[in-house]
């Protein structure tokens, strides 16, 4: 799938989709909150009934190309990685053969942007080759924000984004492929004319989302600022993973609301298909148009 803003195009590769009970995703959402999601976006595993309704994301990278350029964003899982969680352990999917439906073979790729280095984020940085985790992208330059490479540096996280700092970001240093990066990187031209990174703290400490403008309007590729189209109606409730969770819900409502103002297309990592959209204001909070 295929979208042009400017003189940008955005391609999807997907990975797969998780489901969660709602409660268990956003503590507290009431059947008040998903009766305001009803008249714009719905789904068969929703329901009105807070306790039954389940909380389903899609698994993707984007690849931006501009400028001759093919920036593939956030790399899902990956192939046959342990993980200590159900969800990502040693998974077998087709991710590598979409990317090449998209045009696209691990060489083309000249650039790889990690919004944060959780495991679903990291895992395609590298696959195995005799016996071995390797950069999967040899022509690329990887980028990783700082803060986010100080902290799941420690070893005091949850295993499985522990692990994947060990198979999926250390590998791509030890090659010498990886540029760490403040939080407010310019990574092409400059800001507003190319690509550049923003703050976007909470979920991960280094958290960051891409923005991309080349004519046309600004892209702005969440990565998980926003899990799940509930979460315009209800910004100001933690997602469970959210490291930082107060912080995490400022700067969701800081992001959604300057994406309101300057008509932005979002790209979030989770979002349902067709995930690009544009932010509206709402009564309370937001509601989103998804674009076709
Ligand atoms: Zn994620």
């Amino acid at each position: 799938m295929s979208r042009y803003l400017g003189n940008m195009t955005v391609k999807t590769v997907r990975e797969g989709e998780g489901r969660m009970p709602m409660q268990f995703a956003l503590a507290g959402i009431t059947a008040q909150d998903l009766a305001q999601l009803q008249p714009w976006y719905w789904s068969e595993e929703l329901s009105l009934d807070p306790q039954t309704a389940v909380f389903k994301i899609e698994v993707r990278s984007y690849v931006l190309q501009v400028d001759g350029l093919n920036v593939l964003i956030d790399t899902c899982c990956g192939n046959g990685k342990h993980r200590s969680v159900p969800w990502a352990d040693r998974l077998q999917t087709q991710w590598l053969e979409n990317l090449a439906r998209e045009g696209y073979q691990p060489e083309d790729i000249h650039l790889v942007l990690c919004t944060h280095l959780h495991a679903d984020h990291v895992g395609w940085n590298t696959r195995l080759q005799n016996g071995q985790w390797v950069p999967t992208f040899p022509n690329a330059r990887y980028v990783f924000s700082r803060k986010d490479y100080e902290f799941f540096r420690q070893q005091t996280h949850e295993a499985h984004n522990r692990e994947a700092f060990l198979d999926s970001v250390l590998p791509v240093i030890d090659a010498g492929l990886a540029d760490i990066v403040e939080s407010d990187h310019c990574v092409h031209r400059e800001i507003e004319d190319g690509i550049w990174l923003e703050d976007a703290s909470g979920h991960s400490p280094g958290c960051v989302v891409v923005n991309a403008r080349r004519g046309g309007s600004r892209a702005v590729f969440a990565g998980d600022v926003i899990h799940h189209p509930i979460q315009l109606v209800r910004p100001d409730i933690p997602f469970f993973a959210d490291e930082r969770p107060a912080e995490a819900c400022a700067t969701r409502e800081r992001l959604l609301a300057q994406c309101a103002d300057n008509g932005a297309v979002l790209y979030p990592a989770h979002f349902p298909d067709p995930p690009a959209g544009r932010v509206l204001r709402a009564s309370r909070h937001f509601a989103y148009e998804f674009l076709k």
